[in-house]
């Protein structure tokens, strides 16, 4: 049980999600990442096999966390995960609110709790100032680190890196993680009792796919704009909802596209979605106390349609339900209940979608003797429907060339697009039987 063993399970075979929890869990700190956000040995290890234990690469024990969390069993077909109860909502602060990706919820109530000393800091991810084509994780300890850090970041971000530093302070903290961090995190609080008692809460976000870590550098080369010439670049910046969006050096804001972000981020996630993101059956990190994604109004009817710059949160535990309680009594977040027959079916819609992708590749990937990771439930056997998209999907990934994707990605962000895009909706309004609830 030792880096050896991590490397030839879960690294080489290609099953590492790169979210950093190898790094942040080592109790040497004998594990670093590579330019590529895959781990390395940057120290001599130890054998201790707490590396391979928290890494949900290569085997997640679904039914096993779902006792670990919920006192429950899994069920892979509730969609929604373990959901006590959902809401729409937002800072209360206009200024906070307009640093968030969606209602900035999590930023509010990471600040509430950090005010009121529940909490010592976050682990967050951040731009690198330095280079700002990289992400990074980080233990955030003041309220302008926690700002700074709003917003996502649609690439890799091995942001659990930053759990290293948890390990060497006092106090109790929050993290914020994708699916896949949640999973590890919750893996390594459950090899390491020091480290569990410090984590206060396990905020996740929802997650479709993630783009490889070198895509900004693509996309400014593609924009003809120099790397060393930018000072920030942001997957949401720019006027609500943004949009791919960088700030020059002489501090001007310049949206790099045209079309509806969500259009752009759909062909990135076929030519740069990672491909472990392909097997991953949580699309909303379904072991997390809260967890939050985008909330659109047009989903909805009456009341709803009308809420604008908004989270979505679904509270699975009793800790997270405390959490809103406390925070909207502080006044620092609002929160609308959403009744359940109201639950967004775009995230329900989302949810299936990401599963049956994963059933039907992993149930390819079998057949052929190629590695899949174990969630340690029967999976559901793919539909005629889920292995014609699975054999689409092998196609997609022939666009993977560099000359392909120069030509897509110069497409993609001119003018052009619009058109491309306004015959997307017409398909959609046209075919997809859409009713908003
Ligand atoms: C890769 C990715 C894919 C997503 N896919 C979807 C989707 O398909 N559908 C959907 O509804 N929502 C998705 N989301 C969630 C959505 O973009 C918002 O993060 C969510 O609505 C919360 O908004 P907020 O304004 O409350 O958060 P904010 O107040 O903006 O705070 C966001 C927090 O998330 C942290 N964070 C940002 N990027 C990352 C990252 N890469 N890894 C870990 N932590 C990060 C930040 O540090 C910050 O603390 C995705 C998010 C990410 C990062």
């Amino acid at each position: 049980m030792n880096f050896e063993v991590l490397y030839s399970k879960v690294i080489e075979p290609g099953l590492c999600s790169r979210c950093g929890i190898c790094v942040g869990g080592c109790p040497v700190a004998a594990i670093g990442l590579r330019y590529d956000n895959y781990p390395e040995l940057i120290d001599k290890c130890t054998n201790c096999g707490i590396c391979i234990r928290c890494c949900p690469g290569a085997e997640v024990d679904l039914p096993l966390l779902s006792r670990q969390v919920f006192n429950g069993n899994y069920v892979p077909d509730d969609l929604q995960g373990h959901v006590e109860k959902m809401f729409v909502g937002h800072a209360t602060d206009g200024q906070i609110r307009a640093t968030g990706t969606s209602g900035a919820l999590i930023t509010g109530l990471l600040l509430y709790l950090l005010k009121n000393k529940i909490i010592d800091g976050a682990v967050v991810t951040v731009f690198d100032h330095d280079d700002p084509c990289k992400t990074k994780g980080l233990l955030a300890t003041t309220s302008e680190e926690i700002i700074d850090a709003a917003k996502s970041k649609y690439c890799i971000s091995s942001s659990m890196e930053a759990l290293q530093t948890v390990r060497k302070k006092k106090g109790r903290f929050a993290v914020v993680g994708l699916p896949c961090q949640v999973q590890g995190l919750r893996k390594l609080m459950a090899c390491d009792p020091l480290l569990e008692k410090k984590i206060f809460c396990v905020l996740g976000l929802y997650c479709h796919c993630i783009l490889e870590p070198f895509i900004q550098r693509d996309i400014l080369k593609s924009k003809g704009i120099n790397a060393s010439d930018i000072m920030r670049f942001d997957f949401r910046g720019g006027r609500w909802p943004g949009g791919f969006h960088v700030v020059n050096k002489e501090g001007r804001g310049i949206l790099l596209h045209t079309t509806l972000y969500t259009t752009i981020l759909n062909v990135l996630f076929k030519i740069y979605g990672a491909l472990r993101c392909f097997v991953c059956v949580d699309a909303l990190a379904e072991f997390a106390d809260l967890s939050f994604g985008d909330f659109w109004a047009q989903d909805y009817r009456e009341d709803f349609s009308k809420l604008v710059q908004c989270t979505l949160v679904s509270q699975r535990t009793e800790k997270g339900k405390k959490i809103l309680q406390q925070a909207e009594e502080a006044m620092e977040i609002k929160l609308y209940s959403l009744p359940p027959d109201r639950y967004s079916e775009r995230t329900a819609n989302m949810a299936n979608r990401k599963k049956t992708r994963a059933f039907a590749r992993i149930s390819r990937l079998k057949k052929n003797g190629q590695p899949v990771p174990e969630y340690h439930f029967p999976l559901i056997p793919p539909t005629r429907k889920a292995k014609r998209k699975e054999r689409m999907l092998r196609l997609e990934l022939l666009l993977r060339g560099s000359l392909s994707r120069k030509i897509l990605l110069k497409f993609i962000f001119s003018r052009a697009a619009n058109g491309f895009e306004r015959v997307n909706l017409c398909r959609k309004k046209m075919f997809c039987n859409y009713q908003n609830n």
